[in-house]
C-alpha cells in the first residue's frame, strides 16, 4: 500500500514542480538592491531597466524610474528599509519607456532631472509615428522639470552627485550620473555587453557620434564601474571595448559600400541580431555621403 502511494505522490510531485518552474519562466524578477557602498546601491528587478539610489545626509536620488506600479512600489518599499531620508530627486539616464515610464508612479513630491533633449524627445512621435503619451496633460507632472546642457550637481547635504552630458549616442539626450567617491558611474543604455548597442535613430541617436561621447566620458570621470540599463556591472576595459566594437562595425560597413555591396550583401556579412546596429550605422556613412 505504501509504495502505492509513493508511485501516484511522487510523480505528482515532480509534474507540479515542473509547472511551477516553466510558469517562472517570463515571470518579472522582484526588485533587488545590490550594494556598491552604503549610500550607494544599484536597483535590479522589476519590470525596466536597472538603475540606482544614492541616499545622501538628508534626502535620496534615485537613478531611472523602471516602468510599472509593482516595480515603483518595491523600490519604494526597498529604500524605506535602508533609509527614513525621503525621496528628493528622480534622474532619467534618457527617455526611453524602461527608464522613464514609471516616473508617473512616484510621488508628486519628488523632482524629476534629466538632461534638456531627454526633455525635449519625450514629445517627439514613437517610431512607428504614433503621437508620445507624454503629451498627455495628466502625465505633465512627471516629465523632468530640471534639465541641464553640460554638466550639473545636486547636492544631498555635504554630498554631491555630477550630472555630465558627454553628447549624442544612443540617443541625444543620455546623461552620465557620476559619484566619485565610489568611482562608479551610471549610463543607462550607452553600453550593452551582452547584445549589439541600440542606437536610436529616430531620436537623433548616433553611433559616430557615440564613438566620441564614450571617448569623452572614459577621459573625463576617474569611473572604475559603470553601472549600465540591462548588463552587470563593467568596468573601464569593458567600455573600451564597447567603443572598439562600434569602430570595427562602422569600418567594415564603409569599406563594403566603397566596394559597391548592397546593404543586403552588407548585412549578410554580420550576425543576425546585428541588423539592426548594421542598417543605422549604413545609413548614417550613405548620407555622410550626400
Ligand atoms: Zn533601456
Amino acid at each position: 500500500m505504501e509504495k502505492k502511494i509513493t508511485l501516484i505522490v511522487v510523480p505528482l510531485i515532480l509534474l507540479l514542480f515542473a509547472s511551477y518552474s516553466f510558469s517562472q519562466q517570463g515571470e518579472v524578477q522582484p526588485v533587488e538592491f545590490k550594494k556598491i557602498s552604503d549610500r550607494l546601491y544599484e536597483i535590479v528587478g522589476g519590470r525596466g531597466a536597472n538603475g540606482g539610489v544614492y541616499i545622501g545626509d538628508n534626502a535620496v536620488l534615485i537613478i531611472d524610474a523602471k516602468m510599472d506600479k509593482t516595480s515603483v512600489d518595491q523600490v519604494v518599499e526597498g529604500i524605506k528599509k535602508i533609509t527614513d531620508n525621503p525621496i528628493k530627486y528622480l534622474v532619467n539616464t534618457h527617455s526611453d519607456g524602461d527608464h522613464i515610464g514609471g516616473n508617473r508612479y512616484f510621488p508628486g513630491t519628488v523632482t524629476f532631472i534629466s538632461h534638456e533633449n531627454c526633455r525635449k524627445e519625450l514629445f517627439h512621435p514613437g517610431r512607428d509615428g504614433s503621437p508620445s503619451e507624454w503629451n498627455k496633460p495628466e502625465l505633465a507632472p512627471f516629465v523632468p522639470s530640471l534639465t541641464f546642457r553640460d554638466e550639473m550637481d545636486v547636492y544631498l547635504g555635504s554630498k554631491k552627485v555630477e550630472l555630465w552630458y558627454f553628447g549624442i549616442g544612443h540617443t541625444t539626450g543620455d546623461i552620465v550620473i557620476y559619484f566619485s567617491e565610489e568611482k562608479t558611474a551610471f549610463v543607462g543604455d550607452q553600453i550593452f555587453l551582452t547584445r549589439p548597442q541600440l542606437i536610436h535613430s529616430y531620436k537623433g541617436g548616433n553611433s559616430f557620434e557615440y564613438v566620441k561621447t564614450l571617448t569623452k566620458m572614459l577621459e573625463t570621470l576617474n569611473a572604475e564601474k559603470f553601472c549600465s540599463g540591462h548588463s552587470e556591472i563593467a568596468g573601464r576595459e569593458a567600455i573600451r571595448n564597447c567603443i572598439e566594437q562600434m569602430k570595427k562595425r562602422q569600418e567594415k560597413v564603409k569599406v563594403l559600400i566603397e566596394k559597391g555591396r548592397s546593404f543586403e550583401e552588407i548585412k549578410s556579412e554580420f550576425e543576425e541580431n546585428e541588423a539592426r546596429l548594421i542598417e543605422t550605422i549604413y545609413n548614417e556613412i550613405r548620407s555622410s555621403m550626400g
